[in-house]
């Protein structure tokens, strides 16, 4: 990895669609080829969106309808996508990539652009966020062109929930994705579900249950301030105090005795209280009532480019123009440096002044 130290001759982009991307102040920072931030942390984990469609509309998430998406132009193309994780990786230390968006599987070159980065030395991690619809028909070209993990979206196993969550009747072909993933050898499969008072949240031990017996990890995610709706009530939410508390009955959760090593999710073992047998495993994610922020290894890009250094952050970072101008790879490298020094060093949803960011979830890449 270089050890050039950012601040002077990062070219401006020669691309009209693209303003010159305004950076933080990066006199403090010391010579490191590291995405570091002012705070002692350094990203490892990429997250990284590939788009900003999908073909279900969660009402945590996404608006019934009304958004505008962008257009193939605006996204990165999958050569883009590639470049920006090879720089990731080959001078500022990134180890893990996860593709989200939206939903990545709508790409139609997700398998090229998985072939691409397997392809890269040092070969990052790479895993996968996904709705699982069409995952079915993929699944086996996504591992051989190098997919190591997935992780599906999945917050009730009932068809009228799950459409009432979802605004679309397509629980069996999510359900035909995880199958699907599942006959490719995708291991490990980590389902993701999101709780909604008084819509799911009551389903919640049979949830498990169904996972635990198909040798799924459960994790289940607080939701978030991030919806196109503005649904998100801090009173109301499920908090993972309430998950303990529904699963109590009957389930006994022991923590598990690893180091988290930055990962999000709190693992707990499960053991059945009517039988006393180990079921397995499950996941909660208290961003909201357990924020992790200290311990925050992530970076994010857009589709069409953007440093995210946060889910919440407020302001963004255009690589994009920048990449499509002539400049070589230590100048894309030394923005993207400079925009992740300047990560908060929280997400501040405990202030009392916290503003929600203006795109929602499926715009970030959750
Ligand atoms: N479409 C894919 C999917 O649903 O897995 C990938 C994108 S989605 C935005 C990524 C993850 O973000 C999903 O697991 C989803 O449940 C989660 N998510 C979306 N909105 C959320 C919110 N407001 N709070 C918490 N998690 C959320
Ligand atoms: Fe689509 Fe995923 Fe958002 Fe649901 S959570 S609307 S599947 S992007």
């Amino acid at each position: 990895m270089s050890s050039r130290r950012i601040g002077l001759g990062i070219p401006k982009p020669r691309t009209t669609d693209d303003a010159a991307p305004e950076l933080p102040d990066t006199s403090d920072r010391p010579t490191t080829p590291a995405l570091a931030d002012r705070f002692g942390r350094a990203a490892t984990d990429l997250r990284m969106s590939l788009t900003d469609f999908c073909n279900l509309r969660c009402t945590y998430c996404m608006p019934a309808s009304g958004l505008t998406f962008l257009n193939k132009d605006q996204m990165l193309s999958p050569e883009e996508v590639v470049r920006l994780v090879r720089i990731g990786v080959e001078r500022l230390g990134i180890e893990q990539v996860r593709f989200t968006g939206g939903e990545p599987l709508t790409r139609p070159d997700l398998e090229e652009i998985i072939a691409g980065v397997a392809a890269l030395t040092p070969r990052p991690d790479i895993s996968l966020t996904t709705n699982a619809i069409g995952l079915d028909h993929r699944a086996s070209r996504l591992r051989e062109a190098g997919l190591d993990r997935i992780n599906v979206s999945l917050d009730s196993v009932v068809s009228e929930t799950f459409e009432r969550l979802s605004r679309r009747p397509l629980l069996h072909r999510v359900l035909a994705g995880i199958d699907g993933a599942q006959q490719a050898g995708l291991d490990p499969i980590k389902i993701n579900a999101v709780l909604l008072p008084g819509v799911n949240d009551h389903e919640l031990p049979e949830l498990l249950d169904w996972c635990l017996s198909r040798d799924l990890q459960l994790r289940v995610i607080e939701q978030m301030p991030l919806d196109a709706d503005h649904i998100w009530d801090r009173t109301s939410m499920i908090t993972a105090a309430d998950v303990h508390a529904m699963l109590r009955p009957s389930y006994e959760l022991t923590p598990v005795a690893e180091d988290r090593n930055g990962a999000p999710a709190e693992l707990f073992e499960v053991t059945d209280r009517l039988t006393g047998r180990h079921r397995g495993r499950v996941g909660i994610i208290a961003s909201v009532t357990e924020p992790f922020c200290a311990d925050c290894r992530r970076t994010r890009l857009t589709a069409e480019g953007r440093v995210r250094t946060c889910l919440f952050s407020r302001e963004e970072t255009d690589l994009r123009g920048t990449l499509r101008s002539e400049a070589d790879d230590e100048a894309i490298a030394e923005i993207w440096r400079a925009a992740q020094w300047g990560k908060k060093a929280g997400h501040g949803m405990d202030r009392a002044d916290f503003v929600q960011p203006e795109r929602p979830m499926s715009a970030i890449g959750g």
